[in-house]
């Protein structure tokens, strides 16, 4: 219809042209007398003629929303409208979200390494990463020397009748989650080791498969196969169990969620670890 009605507009305006450039010849060629009236009528009547049309043309028909593209953190979105009656087709933009930044890690900072506040987008994942400064001490007193689990370890192997003892002293850090050191080793290993590695954490995770074989087993006890769920990600670890834990892990099955302290080596391998709960 619609094109229809602006061939027609099209037709009117091109005959009151001729007909107008008609006159003016006539004009010149000859005196117009009677004439000049009657080609200014028909002029007149093409005109409204004219005008009759294009207000047919302007369609009053409903507009009904055809296409729609969502917007993202970044970019704007457009619904795409049709109107029902002769098919015009209109958009309108939808502003973009902006990003909805959460804090995922936390890494407070010490009096010898940097912090670190990792900022991410729940939608679209954007990063961002801020540094937070060492700590300044102004003490005159001797900072003590660092928790360090190599130390500690010659010191079990010199005396090895304190060997649990010793284990049982080791501070287990309960502030730092597994989702932590996870993102922490998934951004960059060797800063995460600095940070985490021979450390003790205590995880909670689901059991997903234990075996009392293998190459990590050498001396009894058992791997467990540890599954977590990070965001929309199922995460797999390794936690392995000394012989001393035996007792312990013959009262939990595949499938329980536990607690326990684990030496991190890497976000999926945890050793010398011993059941909370
Ligand atoms: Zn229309
Ligand atoms: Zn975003």
């Amino acid at each position: 219809m619609e094109n229809f009605f602006a061939v027609m507009v099209l037709m009117a305006i091109v005959a009151t042209f001729v007909c107008f450039i008609g006159f003016i010849v006539k004009w010149i060629t000859k005196k117009p007398k009677r004439r000049w009236g009657l080609a200014t009528l028909i002029s007149f009547i093409l005109i409204w003629l004219c005008g009759f049309l294009l207000y047919a043309v302007s369609c009053k028909g409903d507009f009904i929303e055809i296409a729609r593209a969502e917007p993202t953190c970044t970019t704007p979105g457009e619904i795409k409208y049709k109107c029902e009656m002769c098919g015009e087709i209109k958009s309108e933009p939808i502003d973009a979200l902006g990003h909805d930044i959460r804090i995922i890690s936390r890494i407070e900072p010490t009096e010898t390494l940097d912090g670190e506040i990792v900022r991410q987008c729940s939608r679209c994942g954007y990063e961002q990463v801020e540094k937070v400064e060492k700590l300044i001490v102004e003490s005159t007193e001797p900072t003590p020397p660092p928790a360090n689990s190599k130390g500690t370890e010659e010191e079990t192997t010199s005396n090895p009748q304190q060997e649990p003892e010793s284990t049982e002293s080791e501070q287990v850090d309960t502030s730092v989650s597994y989702e932590e050191i996870y993102r922490a080793y998934k951004e960059n290993e060797l800063r995460a080791d600095d940070s985490y590695k021979n450390n003790r954490y205590q995880i909670t995770a689901k059991i997903n498969g234990m075996s009392t074989g293998g190459l990590f087993n050498l001396t009894g006890g058992a791997t467990l196969t540890m599954e977590i769920r990070i965001d929309n990600t199922i995460v797999f670890f390794y936690a392995e169990f000394e012989k001393e834990q035996e007792d312990a892990l013959k009262t939990i099955s595949v499938g329980d969620t536990i607690t326990f302290e684990g030496e991190c080596l890497s976000a999926g391998t945890w050793v010398d670890c011993e059941l909370i709960q």
